[in-house]
């Protein structure tokens, strides 16, 4: 196991990425801020942030520049998904899914022609991208998954569920996960792009959530839908080593969603405080610490992995431990904000009310707490 010493990887910021992080930062507090009460309220996709986004090249920021994007780094997502999550979660993991689930894949992975097919689509937003890898029965056992594909003449035939995808209802590109033969387990799974016109596929309900209520979700059926060859993400087989290659990063990127939820609370219970006067209670002062300290922490765990994932060095340890405690230090924040704030923190309208909604699905989607600690565990035990 690596020390922390021994891993060499740079935690403070180069110009470039200050003034990147105050740019995202002004765009998130002008532009995304003042309407997530609204969609949230409505649960209203945030169609107008993402192609704001797109305009920027925000929606392709790992993008190589030579298909539409800023050819930057994994820890320039983190910068912009902190400043973007903590003022609108839902913005934040509809963005999130888009530019590093399914275009991160695409770039690692992707045939030349593949990229050259959807990269510029999705950095453009023309098409709002899906993850679709949990099914009805397999939620934390992906690898068990049961949505089947056949091999025909020109390519393949899927057919099965997929189930709680985010963007889903709103997306126009799916990345897939289906198995030749569940008896196969996590050898027999593959991963096409399917555009979402093809016929055979088709979107369930829109679900009601407790948090991220702006952000959509949704089940995904696919009857006979035919995928042609050159769809196909990376060899046949190989589908699941790219599933879980891509989680290593997503749980990054969740792990930064949650760091954002937590430094949106500590901000508003900051200001809430000194209005108030409520700065003189030393329970209040001890609180506000405490949620200071989970923040940099969270930071400090993220920006490892980050780097790590940059510098194409090992990072599934690093990116769970992030995820794990960033998304139990989200759910903490959230609680002591609404526990300051008092009455006020409980009705609607308030951001700390917002975001503890928000907060509790840090700990569930991109592998439970207790599936992090599991890959944590296993680490330790090697
Ligand atoms: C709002 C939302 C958005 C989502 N977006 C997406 C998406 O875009 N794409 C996608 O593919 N999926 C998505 N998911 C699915 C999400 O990743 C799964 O819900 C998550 O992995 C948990 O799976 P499950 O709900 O089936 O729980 P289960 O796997 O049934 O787990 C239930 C409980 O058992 C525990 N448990 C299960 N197995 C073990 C074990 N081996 N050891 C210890 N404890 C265990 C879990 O920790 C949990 O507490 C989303 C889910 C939600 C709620």
């Amino acid at each position: 196991m690596l020390k922390t010493e021994e891993m060499g990887v740079r935690l403070d910021l180069s110009e470039a990425e200050q003034a990147f992080q105050a740019a995202v930062r002004e765009y998130a507090d002008e532009f995304v801020a003042p309407r997530a009460a609204e969609l949230d309220s409505l649960k209203r996709f945030p169609i107008d942030a993402m192609r704001e986004m797109a305009a920027k090249g925000w929606l392709a920021i790992i993008t190589p520049e030579q298909y539409s994007g800023l050819g930057l780094g994994h820890f320039d997502l983190v910068l912009l998904g902190e400043e973007l999550n903590r003022v609108c979660p839902s913005t934040g993991v509809s963005w999130s899914v888009h530019s590093s689930l399914v275009t991160s894949p695409l770039i690692t992975f992707g045939s030349e022609a593949l990229k050259e097919k959807y990269l510029p689509v999705l950095a453009r937003c023309e098409r709002v991208g899906a993850y679709c890898l949990s099914e009805p029965d397999y939620g934390s056992d992906a690898g068990g998954l049961q949505c089947r594909y056949q091999e025909v003449e020109g390519g393949y035939r899927l057919k099965g569920t997929k189930a709680w995808i985010t963007n889903g209802p709103d997306a126009q590109l799916f990345l897939v996960f289906a198995t030749k033969d569940p008896a196969m387990r996590t050898k027999g799974i593959s991963a096409f792009f399917i555009d979402g016109e093809t016929e055979g596929l088709s979107i369930g309900k829109k679900e009601t959530k407790l948090g991220i209520r702006a952000s959509s979700t949704s089940q995904i059926f696919l009857d006979d839908v035919f995928v042609p060859t050159e769809n196909l993400l990376g060899e046949e087989g190989r589908g699941f080593h790219i599933a879980m290659h891509t989680l290593d990063g997503g749980r990054v990127g969740i792990g930064t969603q949650a760091l954002g939820i937590a430094r949106g609370c500590l901000e508003a219970t900051r200001a809430h405080v000194l209005e108030n006067g409520l700065d003189k209670h030393q329970s209040v002062q001890f609180g506000l610490a405490d949620m200071a300290v989970q923040c940099d922490a969270a930071r400090l765990l993220i920006y490892r992995a980050a780097r790590l994932k940059d510098l194409g060095r090992p990072h599934s340890r690093e990116a769970s431990m992030a995820k794990l405690f960033a998304s139990e230090a989200a759910n903490a924040a959230a609680r002591r904000a609404v526990e300051i704030f008092g009455n006020e923190g409980i009705f609607e309208g308030s951001i700390v009310e917002r975001l503890f909604r928000d907060a509790k699905i840090t700990e569930i989607y991109e592998g439970t707490s207790e599936i992090q600690r599991l890959v944590i565990s296993r680490f330790v035990l090697k």
